[in-house]
Formats: C-alpha cells, structure tokens, sequence
C-alpha cells in the first residue's frame, strides 16, 4: 500500500512505544516495573469524576461548539488570571482534545512550508514531529547539566533566522524536569523582543514545581510578548486526567479561530463529558493538587539521590515535572554477556531484559547520553526499581 510521505516524515510516539511494551511483559506475567509512564499514578480526584457522572445522568451528552464550551473557556480564562496574571476573552481560547491536540492544531495553523520553529533540546517527542508534519523545519538548541537544561539568550539569538516563525518554551520541562524562573524569562523575552516570531508556552506541568519555586510563564514574566504568546495547558498533569482528553490554548484572536478551524475539520468539539469534568477541575476544591504534588516531590528526592548514586551515572536535581533524566553515558562502553552498550537505546533495552525495569532512551528526546525514568510510580516501586538498576549495571564489565 503506498502511503502518503508526510507520514514517513515522523515516528510513534516512543515513549508510548516503551510503555506498551512494558505493559505487554507485564500481561506475559513478567514483574516489569515501569518508568516510563507519562502520567500521573493517582486517581482521577472524586469530585471530578462526580462532576461528568452528573453531565452523563443530565444528559450533557451532545455536541458542544467546537472550541469547547462558554463555561468551560470562561473556567479556562479565570484559572490564566488567577494563576498566571493573563487577560483573555472567549475568543482567545480553544480547547482540544488533549494538549497534544492543541499543539497540533498550532502548528498546523501556524506553521508554512519551510517556516522554522525553534525547539530547545531536550524537547517533549511531539514537538518536532508535529512541526515536521506541518512541513515545517525543527531547528534544535543544545542544553545540558552546565545551564540546568535552559537556554541562554546567546544561544536563543544565535538560532533565529528569517524563517524563524516559532519558538516552544516548556517549563517545567518533560523530560529534564528543569524550570524557567522569572529572570531568566526576561533574559529571554529582551531576545524575542527584537523578533517577531509567535512564542508556544507548554505550561502542562505547571502546578509540578518543587523547592518552593514560583511558576512564571514568559508571558506573565515579560507582559509585552503577551500579545504573541500562545499559552497551552491542560488537565492531564495537574489533575490526574490523562485519560479524559481535555487541553487548551490561549492567544491571539486570529490565531486560536484558526486552530478552531482545523479542529472543526477533524474532532469537532472535545467530549461534552469530559469539558464538565474539566470546569470542575479548574474551578472545584484544588486540595488533591496539593497532595499529589507533595507526594511527586518526596520522589523526587529520593530517585534523584539514589540515581545520582549509581557508580557510572549523575543526576540533575530536577525542578519540576515528575522525571529524572540522569546522565548515563558513563556506563557506555561496558558490556554485559559479551555485547557492549554504547548507547542509550542499548542501555533501555539491556535494562529492560535484565533489570525487568522499563526506561526511555534519551535519543527519543533528542540526546543520547540520558535516560528517563518517569516517578509517577509508587516510592516502592522506585526503590525496588533503581536497587535492580543498580545491580544490572554492577554486572556491567
Ligand atoms: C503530557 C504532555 C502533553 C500533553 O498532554 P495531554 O494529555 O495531551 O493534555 C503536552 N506537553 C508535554 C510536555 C507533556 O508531557
């Protein structure tokens, strides 16, 4: 069967490929413990799925606009301004089917033939080939433990072009779990000042902050970039709601009509049941946010130390997010059974097969020396999995 060529351009998603596989072990009986997981483990919280039990016995049951309800959107713009400081109207916001579903619907709205979009490195897997499939050009820039996985202004002002349309920012950051504070924000707003290209906030983990840190996006920390600021959240992270499939964009008028657009010619509206279940999310008690994010940052703790701990591996003290991303490629070179590692894909396999622990290859984020090990996962399931982590790479010789 001859396929189109857009779809050569791009990959499945690989940290869903590793999920599924590990889930596949898992259902063969094989006791895998599972890092890779993207989402929260917790429960959805009672009072939102009460929430869309009531939308279903209510019958709420039938197409709603397509950009998402009016009292939804006005959830949506009450949470910008409680939170984040922003002003929008209705116009300025549509809601998706997921927040990957909103940062599609950008950039094929945005994005032109041979447009460029800038995307710091490491970057969440859906960024470039979504960018890719709107034809589209990725341009990467390079980060490391020696900035905390940020970009610097320099960095920024070098990577700009002509083509420049976008640049993605995504703090806190999936897969290093770095954030942005306020002032490195507006190091970076004085860059994109003397640009014009639009900004594409991915602000998903927002309420993931750990050490007391206070979120900030660059449009609430540099207000002139405001107007060009597309701002993208949803209720997967901070609600335990992965599963619902409701996310959201907030910015220029003209822009989110023509993310709505796209999106009447392809989902329609996200679920009438889950949008309830949204607004009480946002506008409900936020008192299981709490909890679930004390509980991610006492894992936090703990996985970063022990990781840091692994003769061959360090750690970067994540910040936010539920991921640690240690630097592994001090292992590369060993081998176990005569076959040597000498990547990250080698490694996540090698774990996978002898450790029963499953891992993503940093390679799936754009760089080979790491690993990712989601902490959505049990504290026990943590120590029983690093203890086999590091047992697996003592047997590397
Ligand atoms: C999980 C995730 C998303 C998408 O979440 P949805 O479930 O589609 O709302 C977007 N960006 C990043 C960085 C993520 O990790």
């Amino acid at each position: 069967m001859k396929l189109a060529e857009r779809v050569q351009k791009i990959q499945p998603s690989p940290t869903l490929v590793i999920d599924a596989k590990a889930k596949a072990l898992k259902a063969q009986g094989v006791d895998v413990i599972g890092f890779g997981a993207g989402e929260p483990d917790f429960d959805t919280p009672q009072n939102i799925k009460d929430a869309a039990k009531r939308a279903i016995d209510s019958g709420f049951t039938r197409y709603t606009p397509v950009g998402g309800t009016d009292e939804l959107k006005d959830a949506v713009i009450a949470k910008l301004q409680r939170d984040n400081g922003l002003e929008f109207t209705r116009e300025q916001i549509s809601v998706a089917c997921g927040a990957k579903h909103s940062l599609y619907n950008i950039s094929q709205a945005l994005i032109q033939e041979g447009d460029e979009v800038i995307i710091p490195a490491p970057y969440w897997v859906s960024y470039p080939d979504q960018v890719l499939l709107a034809g589209g050009k990725p341009v990467f820039i390079e980060t490391d433990e020696s900035t905390s996985f940020k970009i610097t202004p320099e960095q920024l002002e070098k990577a700009v072009t002509p083509r420049t349309r976008a640049l993605v920012l995504n703090s806190p950051c999936n897969p290093t779990g770095s954030s942005y504070g306020r002032e490195e924000l507006r190091e970076l707003g004085r860059v994109c000042l003397g640009h014009d290209f639009v900004i594409i906030s991915d602000d998903i983990y927002e309420r993931l902050i750990y050490d007391g840190l206070e979120f900030f996006n660059i449009a609430s920390a540099v207000p002139e970039l405001a107007p060009r600021t597309i701002v993208v959240n949803g209720v997967s992270k901070t609600y335990a709601m992965t599963g619902w499939r409701i996310g959201y964009a907030a910015g220029p008028r003209e822009i989110i009509a023509a993310m709505t657009k796209m999106q009447s010619q392809s989902t329609s509206n996200p679920s009438s049941i889950a949008q309830k279940a949204a607004v009480e999310a946002l506008n409900g008690p936020q008192d299981a946010v709490a909890m679930m994010t004390a509980e991610f940052a006492k894992r936090r703790s703990y996985i970063v130390d022990r990781l840091a701990a692994v003769p061959g591996f360090s750690c970067f003290r994540s910040t936010g997010a539920f991921y640690a991303f240690p630097n592994v490629s001090g292992v590369y070179g060993r081998s176990f059974d005569g076959r040597t590692i000498s990547n990250s894909t080698e490694l996540a396999a090698y774990f996978l097969e002898h450790a029963r622990v499953a891992v993503v290859p940093g390679i799936a984020f754009g760089t080979d020396k790491y690993i990712r090990l989601s902490y959505a996962t049990s504290l026990e399931n943590i120590r029983k999995g690093i203890d086999r982590i590091e047992e697996a790479v003592a047997n590397l010789k």
